[in-house]
């Protein structure tokens, strides 16, 4: 007879940190058991639907999703949920990213901060004053959407609350990664907000990437101006400061921060060329905007007229490629470095003549 496998089973197998990939291929599970593996509450890559058929092939989603209105309430649930196998991945996770932006030379010190959204009001955060590239998951807090701590031993980061700014005000942000990655951190000190309508990619992926103005790091303001730009933008400039992107995952978010370090980099070294920036104009720029509205990312700027979408018009290219002029142009009106490059000439020709050339 085939095994009926339910919820509350693959949560006691979850909480004993066993496999689900150990249950039967001919097993029956229940609709809701079905659902915990496919990735509501569970906190891995889309499991199996069931080992009874080959799997279909799927997107890895390392989304967090819960059932509104079920986050623990009291301490001891709190702490329950905070140790449970299903946040110890996140957990785990967080921590790989933060490897990941450290070695990626994002951060520094103590620098950057990651945040995961994990409930109505909980909200995985890295401590203050840690590295980033060498954290444990015993390092990491929890708190709730005012920035209170909930659990961890460590203290939270002040900067949370930038995150949270952006979370409160976007539902579909369940992750933040703020980081201080040289090449966009240099655009957040000249207060240049990169040109758009010049990589693909970046506009299907990144959108369009805000510049919000600065406020001291970990204040309220700081939290309200780029939590009301993390409305439409999943990359923020941050004036002085540098860059916090959100996604559904922090993966996701983490990408982001690496687009958006790479296309300032790449505009950068464009700019230094001798030739202006190459634009390829709106209307390819609708078409961009439509595919990223089919994967699920919505932009703004589809509401925007034509001639509005490529406007680059703020965009300084900075310092061009340093190629010297031609000495004659050097020398024009300047009668003194007129006669000695005359002199010069004379001398080379008369050389070359004694020499037979
Ligand atoms: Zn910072």
């Amino acid at each position: 007879m085939r095994r009926v496998i339910t919820e509350k089973e693959i949560k006691e197998m979850l909480s004993r940190g066993e496999d689900p990939g150990s249950i039967p291929a001919d097993a029956l599970l229940t609709p809701s058991a079905r659902d915990l593996l496919s990735g509501n509450g569970t906190a891995g890559p889309r499991a199996p639907q069931s080992n009874a058929a080959p799997s279909e092939p799927h997107i890895p989603d390392y989304e967090y999703r819960w059932t509104p209105g079920s986050d623990p309430k009291s301490p001891e649930e709190i702490q329950r949920f905070f140790n449970s196998p299903e946040i110890a991945q996140i957990k785990k996770r967080m921590c790989d990213i933060g490897r990941r932006i450290w070695e990626k030379d994002y951060v520094d010190g103590n620098g950057g901060n990651l945040t995961v959204r994990v409930g109505d009001n909980l909200i995985l955060c890295t401590p203050t004053l840690i590295s980033k590239g060498f954290m444990k998951p015993a390092d990491i807090c929890m708190v709730d959407l005012d920035g209170n701590q909930l659990a961890g031993t460590l203290k939270r980061t002040s900067e949370v609350n930038t995150h949270l700014g952006i979370m409160k005000r976007q539902p579909k942000a369940k992750s933040c990664v703020h980081a201080h990655p040289p090449h966009a951190t240099a655009f957040a000190v000249a207060s240049v907000k990169p040109p758009t309508c010049m990589i693909p990619e970046a506009e299907v992926f990144l959108g369009e990437i805000g510049l919000a103005p600065y406020e001291t790091p970990g204040t309220p303001e700081n939290a309200r101006v780029v939590g009301e730009m993390g409305v439409d933008h999943q990359a923020i400039i941050m004036e002085n400061h540098g860059v916090i992107t959100w996604g559904k995952d922090i993966e996701d978010a983490y990408w982001k921060m690496e687009n958006t370090d790479a296309y300032c980099k790449t505009i950068w070294v464009a700019s230094q060329l001798g030739k202006g920036l190459k634009t390829f104009g709106p209307e390819k720029l609708q078409d961009l905007i439509e595919i990223r509205k089919s994967l699920g990312m919505e932009d703004r700027r589809a509401e925007l007229r034509e001639c509005e979408l490529c406007d680059n018009g703020e965009f300084r290219p900075g310092v061009t490629c340093a190629v010297p002029d031609r000495i004659d142009r050097h020398t024009e009106g300047d009668p003194e470095a007129e006669d000695m490059v005359r002199a010069v000439t004379d001398l080379i020709e008369k050389e070359l003549r004694r020499n037979g050339g």
